[in-house]
């Protein structure tokens, strides 16, 4: 299906049932936004972020690492409804899911000092090609959901790809960073100075985020977090054998 259409119908479908859970596709109250409280019981936490930080640290030399902080709502579990809002966000059309999940990591990162001031957003930014046919930026959808609950200005193309990078799968951790590290061009002034905040749908290995956090420090900004709807602990426990392809 055209994206386009493929948008409209998950936005038009929201409209017309706004309350199917998407992950179990039961109707839930009006009230609640985004899942079931059948599926949200059921779905992990993720690390604080001082925690989630450590675990970075354990794989990489701090001066391999352009971002500061990084905050997750939930812990990505394969088979779990954490991936099928992650699928829906990022692949059904489902844009309000994706704000209202942006919403709800801004407000749950409020409590640590690690994001207490944040003066922009910036999304992680899709390559042209496939926003093309996505027709949306799921993470750009997370960072406006997120720019609601904080009241802080989003910049919607700050960011872009440079290039396609090459599969990351066979390269060591110093090549990877090294792959990705020129992928990002900073395409605003208004970072100069100001402490950022990357918004992406899933923290993997965090190639990535750095790469667009280092292009970020290059432009001048202060400093850079990160913060993402779901962490994925599984590929950093593996870390060695992770995929660290491109998420585009
Ligand atoms: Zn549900």
């Amino acid at each position: 299906m055209n994206s386009y259409l493929t948008t409209l119908g998950g936005d038009l479908l929201h409209l017309i049932a706004p309350s199917l859970c998407p992950s179990c596709d039961e109707p839930i109250p009006t009230t609640l936004r985004g899942i079931c409280e059948t599926c949200r019981a059921t779905l992990t936490t993720a690390p604080y972020p001082d925690e989630m930080f450590e675990g970075l640290l354990k794989h990489h030399h701090p001066d391999e690492l352009a971002l500061d902080a990084i905050g997750s709502l939930f812990t990505f579990e394969q088979d779990s409804p954490v991936q099928k809002i992650i699928h829906a966000i990022k692949y059904r059309g489902c844009r309000s899911l994706g704000r209202a999940m942006g919403e709800e990591l801004g407000l749950a990162l409020m409590a640590f000092q690690e994001f207490s001031e944040i003066d922009l957003i910036l999304p992680v930014p899709l390559h042209k090609a496939k926003l093309r046919v996505r027709g949306y930026n799921q993470g750009e959808e997370i960072g406006i959901g997120f720019a609601n609950a904080w009241k802080i200005p989003l910049i919607h193309f700050g960011l872009k790809r440079r290039r396609h990078t090459q599969s990351q799968t066979t390269l060591s951790a110093k090549q990877r960073l090294l792959n990705v590290s020129d992928a990002f061009a900073v395409t605003t002034t208004e970072v100069a100075g100001a402490r950022v905040l990357l918004t992406d749908d899933v923290f993997t290995t965090g190639a990535t985020l750095n790469a667009c956090a280092s292009a970020l420090l290059t432009a001048g900004a202060h400093s850079v977090v990160a913060a993402t709807v779901a962490w994925d602990e599984v590929s950093r426990d593996n870390h060695s054998t992770a995929d660290w392809e491109f998420n585009f």
